[in-house]
Parts: structure tokens; sequence; C-alpha cells
């Protein structure tokens, strides 16, 4: 018998090439292919929108909506939110009380655009933080999916964080989601070892639409069950969550 496995597709939407230019090709043209490609197998996945994506592409954001899809949220205009894995030049971490007014205006902005408050969350380059979890909490999130798990090696399944340090267990209500990543594989990156992420790759060697299929069908006959990130976030908290609906249809 097959066992039985959760996937959460999580699709982050934000300018090409992350922080790196101010462009929204990839939000226009390929946002839409994927909402047709998850469409075609009937499965659904949390689209992590930053506030300004949302902003900029608010025709985007509500089409993401109307298909289904969760919408979650990718910080404001994709800045370091949490802990500095390894220095970017040119990016400096917010600081710490900077993080929850921000993630308030960010979640504002994709409710002008699209008429729902996310309710998931994932910090740009998966460097999220305790100030991160925390303020999601005091703002109505539910989900976190922000650790990465090429690097911190410690989680390989979703966990309530401790309100004192993100990485332990505790009695946070934000539950925390771990980013997928090779650990079988040998790595040829230490010490960070990045090459266990598979998102560098898309980046660098691309995702064309068929591979993309291959691992969906994939994943499907290896008895994935495909879930959004606030659909696993009820099934831990035993109840539902709901996005509040569009106002003007
Ligand atoms: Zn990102």
């Amino acid at each position: 018998m097959k066992e039985k496995f959760t996937v959460l597709l999580g699709i982050d939407v934000e300018t090409d090439v992350g922080s790196f230019t101010p462009f929204y090709e990839g939000v226009r043209n390929g946002v839409p292919l994927l909402l047709d490609l998850l469409a075609g197998f009937g499965v659904k996945g949390t689209f992590y929108f930053t506030g300004d994506a949302a902003r900029q592409n608010s025709g985007i954001a509500r089409f993401t909506v109307k298909s289904g899809n969760e919408i979650g949220y990718h910080s404001l205009y994709h800045e370091t939110v949490g802990d500095e894995l390894f220095p970017i030049p040119g990016e400096k971490p917010l600081l710490p009380h900077e993080v929850e007014p921000r993630l308030k205006i960010a979640a504002d902005w994709i409710f002008e655009a699209c008429g729902v408050r996310p309710v998931s969350f994932r910090a740009p380059r998966l460097w999220g933080g305790t100030p991160v979890v925390n303020a999601l909490e005091k703002l109505g999130y539910v989900s976190d999916a922000s650790y990465p798990m090429y690097f911190h090696r410690k989680r390989f399944v979703p966990y309530y964080p401790s309100r004192n340090n993100w990485l332990d267990e505790g009695d946070g209500a934000v539950l925390e989601i771990p980013n997928f990543a090779d650990m079988t594989m040998e790595s040829k990156d230490a010490p960070l070892e990045r090459d266990r992420d598979p998102w560098p790759a898309f980046r660098t060697e691309g995702a064309d639409v068929e591979e993309l299929k291959k691992l969906i069908g994939g994943l499907f006959r290896l008895g994935g069950e495909f879930k959004t990130a606030m659909e696993i976030a009820a099934d831990f908290a035993g109840g539902s969550f709901i996005q509040s609906p569009f106002k003007n249809e």
C-alpha cells in the first residue's frame, strides 16, 4: 500500500530574480501558466505574493484568489525580515521593531489588491526569525513556511515554534512548515549546503513546464495529497480557516 503524504506547493510571487530587478514579467506571464498547470492536475497551492507584487499586479492577485488557490504573503518588498544566513551586499535585515508594522502594511496592500487577507507567510530567502513568527501570531496568521531545512537540518515536519526561539518547539500559534531540501544528496556547497534546496536550481537551470508536470505527476503516483499552507495549518489545529471572500462580487 502506498504511504500517503502531504505536499505543499509554495510559489513565491515577486519581482524577477528576487530582490535584484524591478520587473514583473514572471508574475504577469508565469503565474497564469502555473495556475493552468495546477488546475490541469486538480491541485491547489499557496501563492506567496509580496505586498508590492499584489499592488502592482492586482489583476493577477485577484485571478489567483478566484482560481481557488491560497494567496499567501511574502513581505512588503522582498526584504530580509528575519535572520540573515549569509550577507548580501546592499541588503540589511529589518530591525526587530520594524517587522510587525511592515508585515501589517503588506497584508493591507494584498487586501486592497484582491479583497482577501493572507493568513500564510513565507520569508524572502527563507530567512525567518523569532520576531517574525511572533509578529505573524499577533496579526492573526496561521502558518509560516520559512524554515530552511537545507540550512538548519533539524526539523523535517511541521511544528509550533517557541516564542523565544523559532527554531525550537513551543507554544506559538503559527504552524512552522519546513521547506523541503534533499537531505540524501551529497552537498558540494559546505558549509551552507544551499544546493540541497530546490529553488536555486529553478532559478539557475530553469523551471520547464514539462519538468514541473513530471514532478507533480510523480508526487501523485507516490501517494502525495496536495494541500495549501492554510489547509495544513487547519489539519494541525483540528479545525478550519477561511480567507475573507471578495467584497464586491
Ligand atoms: Zn522570494
